[in-house]
């Protein structure tokens, strides 16, 4: 397992870096505890070299200062003084022991010299010093004029009474072989650590290899960076390389008496010897711990992390093989466990979700196949997305077909570019409602469509959902209900409003042709009579016999109607002339002379008749009542005729 195998890396990666820092932080603390401590050794060193060196300094001065004043010039009584001294301090340390005058001649000397050496010390400063200052001092390391070897010397005056100064008492001591060098030496730290001295100028004074002795340190070839240091004034201890490429400790200290510059080398490889070897068993000890936590977290983590794979297998198995959720309450007490039994909720939840939603979606499917509409989904690229069953029913299409196809395709190219501006519009987000004819299995229909627009939050238009009526039947019956408004029903000839109508159309088109038209008004006579003889029946047969005779006896673009009662009119469209209208009136009176064939048998009836010849800007009603008004003067004048309206 991934996570295990990563957890376990992490642990040794830890416990490996905490060993490891933890051992350099030891190291870094015992490189301090080293370099202090050797700081320590050669600062004791230093001050028992300035001791060594003041203390002989001291028996110069008292050598020089304890001359009996008769001695002081006197270089013969001087001589076995100065031996005696000499025997005194002990010779080891000592080379020798010479009194020069204050010309810088040299006077005495306690060992003896080769020869008949001849020295003159003056312009040295261990002379010219003491001479100016009558003060004691130590010379720099200097080669004796006279043996060659190396030797510093303690000068010290002679000054007599008059405070004079007489004579310099000089004691030079062998540096190489003198006690206190050889002394230090044994503080020399480690086995392949040495010390080594030189003047505050860099000359080097003492040193394990000899070839170096009153050399320059810079004149051997290389860089040592501490002991460059060191003579601009450093003192302490640091860890640098030194010439011969060996890394080391070097500590630094200057003497008080004269400056110089006492110095110690510990080489670092000596020095964390220990501390190497440590870090090596360290580094493998704590390799196997790291590799053993690193193990142990792996197994742990393993263990810990095993039932969740196990939960993992479960899911699985849920999503691949249809495994009933129930695995996943394995009754468990710890978080896993909590887990599964949140996963099972939580698909427990999905799935009833879910199947209420497929109820929900059949519910609705089974609504929208069983209503007798087109119920669509049209995406913006035209195509339906979704259809109902009616489909299947008008155009033979079955609902899975449909996914996807084309309006053009379903409804053929002539329909759908009908209905391609509707569509547009509801594209443009405005819901649209228009009607279309159409041929359905080979029957003209008329179907009414609406499109609501499929609005997303953003305000575009996703798709449109369309709702089809089949409106064929309707719109028949409409028409029937229409035509039935506009027909008398007992006669079948136009009722009063087809009347209005005809007037409307038939003026229109006289004032454009120019020709008048004329208006009969008839009105049966005796009517009552007819009725109160024979019955209402009657009446009626009378009625519809009238109006047949009246339609037939005029021509077929002449509107016949029936006003109320016994009242018809008829638009004469074309007259142009009185004379013309009087005479189709004339024959109207004549045709409604012959007797009616009526269930009571024949009936005898006439009918007056007014006529008036429409003027410009005549209104309807004005021409009406002009017909009405000449009806009335055809009944004033005995009825069974016609009359003319006058004006
Ligand atoms: P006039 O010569 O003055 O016209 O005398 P008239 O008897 O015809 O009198 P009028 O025209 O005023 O009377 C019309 C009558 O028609 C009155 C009414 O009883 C009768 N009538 C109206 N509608 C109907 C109908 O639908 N059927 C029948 N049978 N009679 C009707
Ligand atoms: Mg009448």
């Amino acid at each position: 397992m991934r996570l295990a195998c990563v957890a376990a890396v992490l642990v040794f990666a830890a416990t490996l870096l905490a060993t490891l820092s933890t051992l350099s932080v030891a190291e870094r603390g015992m490189k301090v505890v080293i370099g202090d401590q050797q700081y320590t050794l050669l600062a004791g060193a230093a001050s028992f070299m300035d001791d060594r060196m003041g203390e002989r300094l001291k028996q110069a001065e008292a050598l020089a200062a304890g001359i009996p004043p008769r001695m002081r010039t006197d270089w013969a009584a001087l001589h076995p003084y100065v031996n005696e001294q000499l025997r005194l301090w002990g010779a080891d340390d000592y080379l020798n022991i010479v009194v020069f005058d204050a010309s810088g001649d040299m006077r005495l000397s306690a060992r003896p010299l080769p020869g008949q050496t001849v020295l003159n010390v003056r312009g040295t400063d261990y002379f010219e010093q003491v001479l100016a200052t009558r003060k004691s001092m130590i010379s720099r390391p200097v080669r004796s004029r006279l043996t060659g070897e190396h030797s510093v010397i303690f000068s010290a005056p002679v000054i007599d009474t008059a405070g004079k100064v007489v004579a310099v008492v000089t004691a030079s001591v062998d540096l190489r072989r003198s006690g206190f060098l050889r002394q230090i030496g044994t503080l020399k730290p480690g086995k392949t650590g040495y010390l080594f001295l030189m003047t505050a100028d860099g000359v080097i004074i003492d040193h394990p290899d000899e070839t170096r002795l009153f050399q320059h340190v810079g004149s051997a070839p290389g860089v040592n960076r501490g002991t460059e240091r060191a003579l601009d004034g450093f003192e302490g201890w640091l860890e640098t390389r030194g010439k011969d490429g060996v890394d080391a400790i070097y500590a630094y200290k200057r003497l008080r008496s004269t400056g110089w510059i006492l110095a110690a080398r510990y080489p670092v490889g000596e020095a964390f010897a220990p501390m190497i070897a440590m870090r090596r068993s360290a580094f493998f000890s704590a390799g196997g711990l790291a590799l053993a936590a690193g193990l142990l977290a792996w197994v742990l983590v393993f263990q810990l992390l095993a039932p969740l794979q196990v939960l993992r297998d479960s899911v699985v198995s849920i999503r691949d093989d249809g495994t009933d959720i129930g695995v996943l309450r394995d009754g468990r007490k710890d978080e896993i466990g909590e887990l599964g039994r949140a996963f099972h909720a939580l698909m427990a939840e999905r799935e009833r979700a879910e199947s209420g939603r497929a109820a929900s979606e059949k519910r609705l499917r089974l609504i929208a196949d069983n209503l007798p509409v087109l119920i669509s989904y049209i995406d913006r690229e035209q195509r339906f997305r979704f259809g109902n069953a009616t489909f299947e029913k008008w155009f033979g299409v079955e609902p899975a077909q449909m996914d996807g196809m084309h309006v053009a395709q379903l409804l053929g190219e002539e329909v759908a570019a009908e209905i391609h501006p509707q569509l547009d519009q509801a594209f443009a987000g405005r819901p649209v409602t228009h009607e279309i004819r159409i041929p359905l299995r080979g029957e003209p229909r008329i179907l009414q469509a609406t499109y609501i627009p499929d609005l997303q939050p953003d305000g575009s238009v996703a798709g449109i959902y369309s709702l089809v009526h089949d409106m064929t039947h309707v719109k028949e019956v409409e028409e029937q209900l229409l035509q039935l408004a506009r027909v008398d029903p007992l006669t079948g000839i136009a009722n009063r409003r087809m009347f209005g109508e005809a007037l409307h159309h038939a003026l229109d088109r006289a004032r454009r042709s120019g020709k008048a038209l004329a208006l009969a008004y008839l009105d049966i006579d005796y009517f009552k009579k007819i009725n109160d003889t024979h019955g209402h029946g009657v009446g009626d047969e009378v009625l519809k016999e009238f109006a047949r005779r009246l339609s037939a006896g005029v021509r077929a673009t002449d509107t016949a109607a029936r006003l109320s009662g016994d009242e018809f009119v008829v638009i004469l469209e074309e007259i142009g002339t009185r004379a013309e209208a009087e005479h189709t009136a004339a024959k109207i009176v004549e045709g409604m002379r012959l007797p009616f064939r009526t269930s009571a048998g024949l009936v005898q009836a006439s009918t007056s008749v007014g006529v008036a010849l429409s003027q410009l800007r005549q209104t309807q009603e004005q021409l009406l009542a002009a017909a009405d008004s000449a009806l009335y003067a055809a009944k004033g004048k005995g009825r069974d005729g016609y009359a003319f309206f006058e004006g």
